[in-house]
């Protein structure tokens, strides 16, 4: 039994009994962690917060169990609440859904110190940005990016011809990215995207966040963009996720 701390951001929260729940982190140095926080729903004080809120920045304390995946909250203390996504419906629905795709796409101590900077640098984002349509889909792709998931964006899987010069691609979630206009029409089950919206994705991998707030894409683009990777995101984990209902674009 050993006690821990690190940097973490609530993703999920489940009532336990009366006066303990159990918090869902994603943590910096231990990739996601179960949590029972007995006792919070009730506790007063500075470093003991009457309820760990979700979407929300903490250094938290934790005694590790041995042979369990559910381990203790000890202490959570704020770092950030981004009072901006609390009473604006639109960011709060954005910053859920990247929370739901963390949520979705790691696994319980699998630390990714990377993964949790680009989380922690689009919450607040998404919570300071007049318009988050980017710093979202730029979320998107960089979670498959780090996780290993990235598909082909400028050469056809097929036969390796640059799509630049063609107007639409096909793509093709389980070949692993585009076909170009002579190879799809050997395969199924793909979807036709302009291919001016396919390489805009392909550049957004490489952004900085630092220049993200230069970016400017047309919505039409934007909305392309979000297709495809529903569409990939969908075919990946096999499901559809609850928060595509809210995210409008
Ligand atoms: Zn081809």
């Amino acid at each position: 039994m050993s006690v821990f701390k690190t940097e973490a951001i609530a993703l999920g929260r489940t009532d336990y009994s009366d006066s303990s729940q159990i918090i869902t982190f994603y943590t910096r140095d231990h990739g996601k962690i179960h949590t029972i926080a007995k006792g919070f729903k009730r506790a007063s004080g500075r470093h003991s917060p009457k309820a760990v809120d979700l979407l929300t920045y903490y250094q938290i304390l934790f005694i590790k169990k041995e042979h369990t995946q559910l381990h203790t909250l000890t202490e959570a203390i704020l770092q950030d609440n981004y009072p901006l996504l609390r009473n604006n419906l639109d960011k709060y629905y954005k910053a859920s859904y990247i929370a739901e795709l963390v949520n979705e796409f790691t696994e319980e101590n699998d630390p990714c110190e990377q993964l949790f900077d680009v989380f922690l640098n689009t919450l607040a984002g998404i919570s300071t940005d007049t318009d988050a349509t980017i710093r979202l889909l730029v979320f998107e792709i960089k979670l498959l990016h780090i996780l290993g998931y990235l598909p082909e964006w400028r050469h056809c899987v097929n036969c390796k011809k640059s799509i630049r010069l063609m107007s639409r691609v096909q793509f093709n979630a389980k070949e692993g990215g585009v076909l170009c206009t002579s190879c799809q029409v050997k395969y199924r089950n793909g979807i036709l995207v302009p291919s001016g919206a396919v390489l805009i994705a392909e550049r957004l991998t490489g952004l900085t966040m630092q220049k993200l707030e230069r970016v400017k894409i047309q919505l039409p683009i934007c909305i392309e963009i979000e297709k495809m990777l529903r569409y990939y995101i969908t075919s990946i984990l096999n499901k559809k996720l609850n928060a595509w209902k809210y995210v409008k674009f």
